[in-house]
């Protein structure tokens, strides 16, 4: 009886852990990883790629002029619309991928195993998903997209995600709506 009782708390205890973990690393809104969350898995990814040369690619999506949709439509569209941005990145990605809610309006996508190449297509049929999706749904966005590979654009995560930055910065002033490479560093 004692060790069916004491089995029983332990399980209860994992399973309390086990919820609080998810729930820590878990954006509320969305329901995606959180920022924390997202760092730990890039420092997962660039171990593995130093141990095994495992490439992996990284998106950083910005909401194109998200402060108009706030302003037209209210702050509870606004988050409803950052729910469904993120529904379609869950959607449209492998299951081998991982989408997170980066700050406000932005999110970070990490491509695991995957080259350049196949990132910059990957973002571009997201861009293109979201503006055909949002337009059905009467409420037309647009997004801006930085892509880097950690083959190409760093030798830390912090350099890596800088570049991914920088490229969507580009993006942003190239005059939004589209999907930017970060410059080679070699
Ligand atoms: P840009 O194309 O240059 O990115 O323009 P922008 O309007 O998207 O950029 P800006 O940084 O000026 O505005 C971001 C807006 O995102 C402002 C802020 O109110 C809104 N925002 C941030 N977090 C949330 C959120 O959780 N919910 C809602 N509804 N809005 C948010
Ligand atoms: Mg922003
Ligand atoms: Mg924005």
């Amino acid at each position: 009886m004692l060790l069916l009782t004491g089995g029983f708390i332990i399980m209860v205890c994992q399973r309390l852990y086990y919820d609080l973990q998810l729930a820590a690393d878990t954006d509320e809104l969305t329901q995606r990883l959180n920022r924390r969350a997202m760092m730990r898995l890039l420092e997962r990814e660039h171990s593995y790629y130093l141990r095994k040369n495992q490439s992996f690619a990284i998106i950083l999506l910005d909401v194109d002029h998200f402060k108009k949709i706030n302003d037209s439509y209210g702050h509870d569209e606004g988050d409803r619309v950052l729910v469904h941005l993120a529904h379609i990145l869950h959607t449209q990605l492998r299951l081998c991928d991982f989408v997170s809610r980066w700050g406000g309006e932005e999110f970070l996508v990490v491509l695991s195993d995957t080259a350049l190449r196949d990132a910059i297509n990957t973002a571009e049929r997201l861009r293109r998903e979201i503006e055909q999706t949002t337009q059905a749904m009467n409420m037309p966005l647009t997004v801006s997209m930085g892509v880097a590979a950690i083959t190409l654009h760093g030798n830390s995560v912090e350099a890596l995600i800088t570049a991914a930055d920088h490229a969507l910065y580009a993006a942003k002033n190239a005059g939004r709506n589209q999907v930017k490479v970060a410059p080679s560093l070699s």
